[in-house]
């Protein structure tokens, strides 16, 4: 058996590589696909730097932590060893006779989700919801066997069903460090920015970061780069507030309030919450202006999370919770940043080489990325 690598988070604070059997194309719609950048997501960091299996198995048990959280990591969340990681730009190495719209050699993005493209979830565009390749709660690569059999995005190569709908190409002009995170975390800042301000030209945005950490930075550049009148974001952490300034947005270690804070309190059009704090869902939902919308990106484990309902009542306020569907926003994207050379890649805090994953993945920082050549 020819074995590949795939990098395994055995449990928190320590991963390795592990040997696996070689991918091979199965199916007619099959690609394989050699990742030669993998970007960590900001949810791999909650089991890498903190010991929350136990925990959470316990919440679990007695209803503190909602079970649902079971159907998404298998009963006993995030217990190891499973193959990790879900953000990468590879090349593909080969194709099944079936495949259309991608060729050998090309780079493209693989999202975290897998989706088949053609049943109506997908065609509805909620491809992380697809009804052909989800049995729970997701199918996906990185999130352990409860998420299907896809295995991890930090491997030497890996298999990807329905390529001719999951691969979307990078373009030609766009630096592929630029998208590292395109799979998952930069589309989920997209959704959470972007389309709220389709439809509110000019809005006012309120980033509330230090959770999800790179989402929120993420989502202050880009609201920055749609035209938003005010950028504003929130986080404790120094360096992520320079990330942020430079993008443009104005920084607070806490949420911006004028004097009279009572009558005068800022509103905003848009709020992402990435603090993925309970708390810090509260104050997004009460920052919202008339009519707003607010994407909550973080995790809220809680069985009953309190959201101040009558105040959105009162305000016409929207709440949005829920994955990301990044396949299909990949091409908008995409097109977006080559288009305006949006620099995402301001957001990466560490870039390591390949084979030092196992000690990268853990290291406590923004936004990590791993890099190795293109063959
Ligand atoms: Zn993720
Ligand atoms: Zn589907």
């Amino acid at each position: 058996m020819t074995g590949v690598r795939e990098l395994a988070f055995i449990r928190s604070g320590r991963l390795a590589w592990r040997e696996r059997a070689a991918p091979v194309l199965s199916d007619p719609g099959d690609a394989i696909v050699r990742p030669f950048i993998a970007a960590r997501c900001d949810g791999d960091t909650l089991p890498i730097h903190r010991p929350v299996s136990r925990l959470m198995q316990a919440g679990i048990a007695t209803r503190a932590i909602d079970p649902v959280v079971g159907c998404i990591c298998g009963r006993v969340p995030f217990k190891g060893p499973f193959a990790i990681g879900h953000e990468c730009v590879a090349q593909v190495l080969a194709v099944g006779s079936g495949v259309r719209h991608v060729r050998v050699g090309q780079t493209v993005v693989v999202p975290w989700a897998v989706s088949c493209g053609t049943c109506e979830p997908c065609r509805r565009g909620l491809t992380s919801k697809c009804a052909t390749t989800t049995s729970r709660t997701l199918a996906a690569y990185g999130f352990g066997p409860a998420s299907g059999p896809w295995g991890g995005m930090v491997a030497d190569e890996f298999r990807v069903p329905f390529a001719g709908h999951m691969l979307v190409a990078v373009p030609a002009d766009v630096p592929p460090l630029r998208v590292a995170s395109a799979s998952d975390n930069l589309a989920d800042a997209w959704r959470g920015v972007v389309t709220p301000l389709r439809d509110r030209p000019g809005g006012s945005v309120l980033i509330i970061g230090g959770g999800a950490q790179s989402i929120g930075l993420y989502a202050a550049g880009l609201a920055v780069a749609h035209g938003a009148a005010a950028v504003h974001y929130v986080d404790d952490d120094p360096v992520r507030r320079q990330i942020a300034e430079a993008f443009g947005a104005h920084t607070f270690p806490a949420p911006p309030r004028s004097r009279r804070r009572r009558t005068t309190a800022l509103r905003y059009d848009v709020v992402v919450e990435a603090s993925s704090r309970a708390a810090g869902l509260r104050r997004a939902l009460r920052s919202l202006a008339r009519g707003g919308v607010c994407t909550a990106v973080g995790y809220y484990l809680a069985t009953g999370t309190r959201v101040p309902v009558m105040h959105m009542y009162a305000t016409d306020a929207t709440l949005r919770v829920g994955v990301s569907h990044a396949r299909a926003v990949l091409p908008d994207l995409l097109a977006f940043v080559a288009r305006t050379g949006f620099p995402a890649e301001r957001v990466t805090t560490l870039t390591a080489p390949w084979d030092d994953a196992p000690t990268a993945y853990a290291a406590r920082t923004t936004k990590l990325v791993l890099q190795r050549d293109t063959i």
